[in-house]
Parts: C-alpha cells; sequence; structure tokens
C-alpha cells in the first residue's frame, strides 16, 4: 500500500491539494521529487569568482562561438540583504533592487521588473535569504538575478548552514508558493517520510552494473539527493540517476536493434555488381573517402544476410545521391527491385530525371510513381512493378500504398526523412517480407537525411539503427560565403544582387512570416514581394513562394524559378530541402535573427550547389551591430541571436552547427515537436553529456548481447525495471 501523504503531519487538506496537482501524492512520490538545487557554505563558487567566470565566459562568446561554450547555468547562494530600494523608471514605472551579500564579501543585485512595491514589503534589510536564479552581467560588471526564487531563512536553517550543512533547495511553482509552500516545507516532509520509504525502495540496477561503474546504491542515492552531507554525495548520486535513465532506453534500442538484425532473415546479397562498377567508372568525379566508406558499410550490410538498418547523414551537398545509386544497382544485379522515396514531389521528379540521366547507357528500367498521373499510365506502371519488369521505381510516399504490388523489393531508400520512425519502417519491412517468396526475409532499408544530428542524439533517437556519416565534402565544393549585414547596408546588397543576376545567376531572399502582421514587428514575404519587384528590382523578374500556397503551386513556381523563369524568389522557409538549383548563387535572409540555427544552416544549403561562388548574406536589425562589437551581455533572446548569427560566419560544418544548436536550445526545442519515443529525462542532458551516453549505451549492448531476454538470475531486478517502464505492447519492445 502507498502511502498518502494527507496523514503526514504538517499537511492539511488545502496543502495536500496542492502538492495532488504536483502529482506529489504519495509518501513515495516525495522521495523522487529531488531538489533543484543546493547551497553549501563551503562551495567553491562564491559570488566574487562567479563574476570573474562571467566575465570571462562573455569575453570568450565574442571571440569564436564555435568553440566549447556553456549557456548561464542556475546558481544559487545564501546572503544577507544589505539595501533595498524601489527606482522608478519611464513614465511612473517601478522596479525594486536588493543587494544582497554572501557571506564571502561578494554581492549580487536582484531586480524584480515588476511587483516592486509587493516585493519591497515581503523582504527586509538584514534578512538572511537563498537566492537561485541565472545570474547575469550588469553593464557595470555587477552580478544581476532578475526574478530569482528567494526563500528566507528561518534561524533553524541559518543555524544548520552556519554548521557546514548543504541545504537542499527544491523547485516550487506557483500553485505551491500560494498555499505557502516553501522549500522548508518540503524539506521537512522528505525527512519525515524518508527512513520508512527508503526501505521499500529496490534496486533498479543490479550489483554487478554499480560496481562496474562505482556507482552508489537506490537507497544510497536518493538519501544523498535529499541530504548530502558533502558535494561529491550529490554529483555521485546525480550521475548514477543519469545513468539509469539512458541506460533502460538504451537496453530498448538494443532490444530492438537485435530482434531486427538477429532475428528478422535478410536478403544476402553479393557485393559484386557490373552496373554498379560501370557506373562507378563513368563518374566525371572521384568519390570521397567517407562516401567510399559509407558504401562498403552498406554493402557489409547488403552481404550479410540480415536486414540493413541504417541511417545516412551528411550536410546538403554531401554527395548522397550516388551512395543510394550505387547500393540500387548492386541490388538490381542480384535480381531485385528498388524503391527510392522522396518526401515530395518535386523532388521525386528531379531524383527520378537523375537517376534517368545516370543510367542513361543502362539496361535498367527506371519507373516513377507520382500524384496525378494518368489512370492508363499509372496502371501501366503497377503492371511493370508487379512483374518485376521495373528494376527502380522513384515516388512519394504513395509508394507504399497497399495496391502497389512489388515483385521482389530488396531495397527501399528513404531520402531526407530524418524523422522516419520505427513503426514505419516495421511497416516497410513486412511491404518487402510480402514480395518475396519466401515471406521471411526482409528488405534492406537506407533512411538518408541532410540534418545533421549531434552524436547524443543519434545514440539516442537512432539508437537501433546503424549510423553512417559523411562528413566530408567532394573536393570541387567552393564554401558559401556567408556574411552578417544590417539593415542600413540593405541598399548594397540589392545591388549585389543585381549584378549577379545580370551574370545570369539567381537568388532567394526569405522572410520570416508570410503576411505582414499587426503584432510582430517581421518583415513578410507577401509584402516584400511587392516591393521588391516594383521598386527595388522592376527590371527584375520575380517569384513568390510561401507555405500557404497549395502543393502544387509551390512545386509550380519551384519548377519555374529551376527552369529560369524567375531571377528572384522571394520565399518564407518552404524552400524544399534536397532540391538541386545550381544557378542559385545568392541566399539573402532578412531578419535573420528570428531564424533557427539548424534552419539558417539548412537555407544556407539552397544554395552553392553549382561550380560559382556563392553568398549567404544574414540581414538582422541594425541596433544588432551594436552587440556584434561588445561583450555579450544582454537578455537571452538577443545573445542567442547573436551566436547563432556569428556562428554562421565562424562554420559550414552541419555538425558542428547542430552540436551549438542543441546547447542553445535543448533537445525539446532543437527537435521541433516533443519527439515521440524520447523519454523525458529529469537528470540527463542530452547536449552534455555525451561520453556518460556512449558508456551507458555500450554496456546496455553488451548485456543484450550476453543475455537477450534478461532471464539471468543477476539481471532479474533489471528485467522487472525494464517491463514496467516500457510496458507498450509492441512487438518491437517484447523481450518474452
Ligand atoms: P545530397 O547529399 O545533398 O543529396 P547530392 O547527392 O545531391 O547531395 O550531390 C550534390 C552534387 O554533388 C551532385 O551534383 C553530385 O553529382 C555531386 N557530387 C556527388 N559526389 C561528388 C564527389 N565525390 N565529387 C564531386 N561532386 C560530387
Ligand atoms: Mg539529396
Amino acid at each position: 500500500m502507498k502511502k498518502e501523504i494527507q496523514y503526514i503531519k504538517g499537511i492539511g487538506p488545502k496543502r495536500y491539494e496542492a502538492f495532488l496537482k504536483e502529482g506529489l501524492k504519495t509518501a513515495s512520490d516525495f522521495l523522487y521529487y529531488f531538489p533543484r538545487d543546493y547551497i553549501d557554505r563551503t562551495n567553491v563558487t562564491t559570488l566574487k569568482s562567479l563574476a570573474v567566470k562571467l566575465r570571462q565566459e562573455t569575453e570568450s562568446i565574442s571571440q569564436s562561438i564555435t568553440e566549447d561554450f556553456s549557456f548561464k547555468l542556475e546558481f544559487s547562494f545564501v546572503g544577507r540583504i544589505t539595501e533595498k530600494k524601489v527606482h522608478t523608471f519611464g513614465r511612473n514605472r517601478k522596479f525594486l533592487k536588493l543587494t544582497v551579500n554572501d557571506l564571502q564579501n561578494g554581492y549580487a543585485e536582484v531586480i524584480f521588473w515588476s511587483y516592486a512595491d509587493y516585493y519591497a514589503k515581503l523582504y527586509d534589510i538584514k534578512e538572511l535569504i537563498s537566492v537561485s536564479g541565472k545570474p547575469e552581467l550588469n553593464r557595470y560588471g555587477t552580478i544581476s538575478f532578475s526574478h530569482p526564487e528567494i526563500q528566507r531563512l528561518d534561524s533553524e536553517d541559518e543555524k544548520q548552514f552556519e554548521t557546514g550543512k548543504i541545504l537542499p533547495i527544491y523547485k516550487l511553482s506557483e500553485n505551491l508558493k500560494k498555499y505557502k509552500i516553501s522549500s522548508k516545507t518540503i524539506r521537512d516532509i522528505v525527512q519525515t517520510i524518508l527512513p520508512s520509504e527508503l526501505k521499500n525502495v529496490e534496486d533498479t540496477l543490479p550489483d554487478y552494473v554499480l560496481k562496474e561503474f562505482g556507482y552508489p546504491n537506490a537507497q544510497e542515492a536518493i538519501k544523498n539527493l535529499h541530504f548530502p552531507s558533502q558535494k561529491e554525495d550529490i554529483d555521485k548520486a546525480r550521475q548514477r540517476m543519469k545513468f539509469e535513465e539512458i541506460f533502460f532506453f538504451e537496453l530498448l534500442l538494443a532490444i530492438r536493434k537485435r530482434k531486427i538484425k538477429y532475428i528478422e532473415k535478410g536478403l544476402a546479397l553479393s557485393p559484386k555488381s557490373k552496373s554498379a562498377r560501370k557506373l562507378y567508372n563513368s563518374l566525371p568525379f572521384r568519390l570521397t573517402k567517407d562516401q567510399i566508406k559509407v558504401i562498403n558499410e552498406i554493402s557489409q550490410d547488403m552481404q550479410s544476410g540480415k536486414p540493413m538498418n541504417r541511417l545516412l547523414q551528411g550536410d546538403v551537398g554531401s554527395g548522397k545521391t550516388i551512395v543510394a545509386l550505387l547500393s540500387m544497382l548492386t541490388t538490381i544485379d542480384n535480381g531485385f527491385q528498388t524503391a527510392f522515396m522522396a518526401p515530395t514531389e518535386l523532388l521525386a521528379e528531379q531524383h527520378y530525371h537523375t537517376i534517368l540521366n545516370y543510367l542513361k547507357d543502362f539496361d535498367i528500367s527506371v519507373v516513377q510513381l507520382v500524384g496525378g498521373q494518368k489512370k492508363r499510365v499509372r496502371q501501366e506502371i503497377l503492371e511493370k512493378i508487379a512483374s518485376g519488369e521495373a528494376n527502380i521505381i522513384v515516388g512519394t510516399h504513395a509508394l507504399f500504398e497497399s495496391e502497389i504490388l512489388y515483385k521482389d523489393l530488396g531495397l527501399i531508400i528513404i531520402d531526407e526523412q530524418h524523422r522516419f520512425g520505427v513503426a514505419q519502417r516495421a511497416e516497410l519491412i513486412s511491404l518487402g517480407k510480402k514480395s518475396h517468396d519466401d515471406e521471411e526475409l526482409a528488405p534492406h532499408i537506407l533512411v538518408m537525411s541532410a540534418t545533421p544530428i549531434p552524436r547524443t542524439l543519434s545514440m539516442t533517437l537512432y539508437g537501433d539503427l546503424d549510423v553512417s556519416i559523411i562528413r566530408e565534402m567532394p573536393k570541387n565544393r567552393k564554401p558559401v560565403k556567408t556574411k552578417v549585414v544590417f539593415e542600413s547596408q540593405l541598399p548594397s546588397v540589392y545591388s549585389f544582387i543585381r549584378v549577379e543576376v545580370r551574370k545570369g545567376r539567381q537568388a532567394f531572399v526569405v522572410y520570416p512570416l508570410v503576411e505582414k502582421s499587426e503584432k510582430l514587428d517581421l518583415k513578410s514575404a507577401t509584402e516584400h514581394y511587392e516591393k521588391l519587384k516594383n521598386d527595388v528590382f522592376p527590371d527584375l523578374r520575380c517569384g513568390l513562394l510561401h507555405g500557404q500556397m497549395l502543393w502544387y503551386e509551390k512545386d509550380e513556381t519551384m519548377k519555374a524559378f529551376l527552369e529560369k523563369q524567375y531571377d528572384l524568389l522571394v520565399a518564407t522557409t518552404v524552400i524544399e530541402v534536397g532540391i538541386d538549383i545550381p544557378n542559385a548563387t545568392i541566399m539573402l535572409i532578412e531578419n535573420s535573427e528570428r531564424f533557427g540555427l539548424s534552419q539558417l544552416h539548412q537555407l544556407r544549403g539552397r544554395v552553392g550547389r553549382g561550380s560559382e561562388q556563392a553568398y549567404c548574406i544574414l540581414a538582422t536589425k541594425e541596433n544588432f551591430k551594436f552587440h556584434f562589437n561588445k561583450k555579450l551581455q544582454d537578455e537571452q533572446d538577443t545573445v542567442s541571436a547573436i551566436i547563432r548569427l556569428k556562428s554562421m560566419e565562424e562554420t559550414s560544418d552541419g555538425f558542428k552547427i547542430s552540436e551549438i544548436d542543441l546547447k542553445l536550445r535543448g533537445p525539446g526545442d532543437f527537435l521541433g515537436t516533443k519527439q515521440a519515443g524520447l523519454p523525458s529525462f529529469k537528470f540527463l542532458n542530452l547536449a552534455s553529456d555525451g561520453d556518460l551516453i556512449s558508456k551507458a549505451r555500450k554496456f546496455a549492448f553488451q548485456i543484450i548481447a550476453d543475455d537477450p531476454h534478461l532471464r539471468k538470475v543477476e539481471n532479474k531486478a533489471m528485467r522487472e525495471n525494464f517491463i514496467k517502464q516500457y510496458k507498450e505492447g509492441n512487438h518491437y519492445f517484447d523481450i518474452a
């Protein structure tokens, strides 16, 4: 029976309700409600040394962005209020400034921009308080916290603190604060329940795992997170918690991967392929080392008799198509069909023509399956697919409709789909199996993506896939010249565009919005399309592309641009991934401070695909000029915008960019929506815990290799916890 907390001393009905809202119902829920931070008299980071560190950081940010930087972390300290003053500014607006001295000769200011009078009444001079928040440097180099979390320390706390105890600080929601629940309230509750609750905690990690890594057991870790006696206890406990979070997820991935790799049977294809050899010999360029490495990895997979399940990551223009094509030819020479799926019709069409072009002198039948084809044409194609006459089938997701019957589908390529999930892959596997006489034989699958993903994410998100990476760009590629410009420089940018267009090139001009907005002071594509067309470039041909157009309108516009019917394409971010417009050499992005870093990098990838020098121009607000030449010490939004723009100027390496982006935004935002399938981690930080993740991953995979069903006695607790966490019922989760 779980003990409900309303019976605990000091929790009345109102507080009980408040805790319920936070999901804190039973005593054991409190056990796992860990402190957000700690304050420690022996803390080596005093306010003085923090100020020094912050100053160094702001300086190093203005030097090189792409080198490692850490982003404002939380900081807590205990201090006494020594000054309190309500200031006025603007038209009768007020803010409160408290000066707080820590007990080691450092001080910080605490600012309340709103409810100044209220907070002024709340706190008194000489009071001892704890302050937790994100420190910043103000323009005088003083540490400043704005609206931090403040807790008053009573005499008992003070005594504890004075005697060198570490005090835990718990997170308090507005809801909890409303009921006057303080960090101390929670601390007292935890103290009450700890002795009896801790006894019920069973370790999820077996002894041999704890020993291997030197981690404390679960009971010890939980106790030390709430009431550490020294700093090292906290670190060790945290490491263990992080490990546990990622370890069980990696176990899941190991099980899934084993299922595909060792249980499914795949086609064993001979690597000898006359067609692949012939294409290879006819290429007008030499493959890069990375391309060759990846081709070998794919070839190994395809020979193995186990189905390939591989993700190929490579920046835009790194040459993934030719890798795919060579693998397709090998498959065809072994007597199997291949399907190539693109995300849009336009891209499918471009791939279709690229492939036709490469295979002009080959006796290989390539067909295209897209929407809008005449019934008779479509029927003919379907028959060719069913009879096996068609060797390569190019199309969109329509390729996988149930009415399409394949004849011996050996390899499926998915282009530009970095979010291709487990369930979708399972469907493809069964589709491929159905096409074979031996319905046990799964097809090979290669998913390609031009969205570089940091290593920590590919180890988790795509952990059940094998990952190949093309990092090296073809030699003949000139890097896109990237420059940040300010509003007042736009006229000269426009002149530059005109010069390039006169030379026969084309340009993209990208805006953050489709239409003018009342609320946002941002430029819109439709409005500026008119301006550019009528006022700035009356002599040039301008097209317009945005997300509110229908898909075929977008396709038509893109096609017209590709066919050079426009000199200039005014657009929002909808410009397609992967489309090849070699003649476009300029990418001008206005209000570029509003775009995400990965987004900017993707947009830049739309140019520079031909032999001419290409340019990416990032236009931004005039007043950013000031920040660019100064230490960065403004509010977070501006700082990260500037880090983004500077990173773009500094590097064109997609992987580097993705790592910076992950740090700036955190994994949730980085992946767009909350990524299905990735658990939420309380302790683990996907951006910075790379080493721990790979340690846990290696260990989890070893355990599954040794004990695939977790049946060994020593793995019993692990098995039980695993089932508790992942009981989805999907057969990929099944370890029985
Ligand atoms: P992506 O990886 O973005 O799909 P593509 O496969 O479309 O890139 O390749 C981009 C361009 O680079 C194509 O025109 C292709 O012919 C060319 N290419 C591919 N590999 C090489 C290479 N090793 N050397 C030179 N050019 C290459
Ligand atoms: Mg491509």
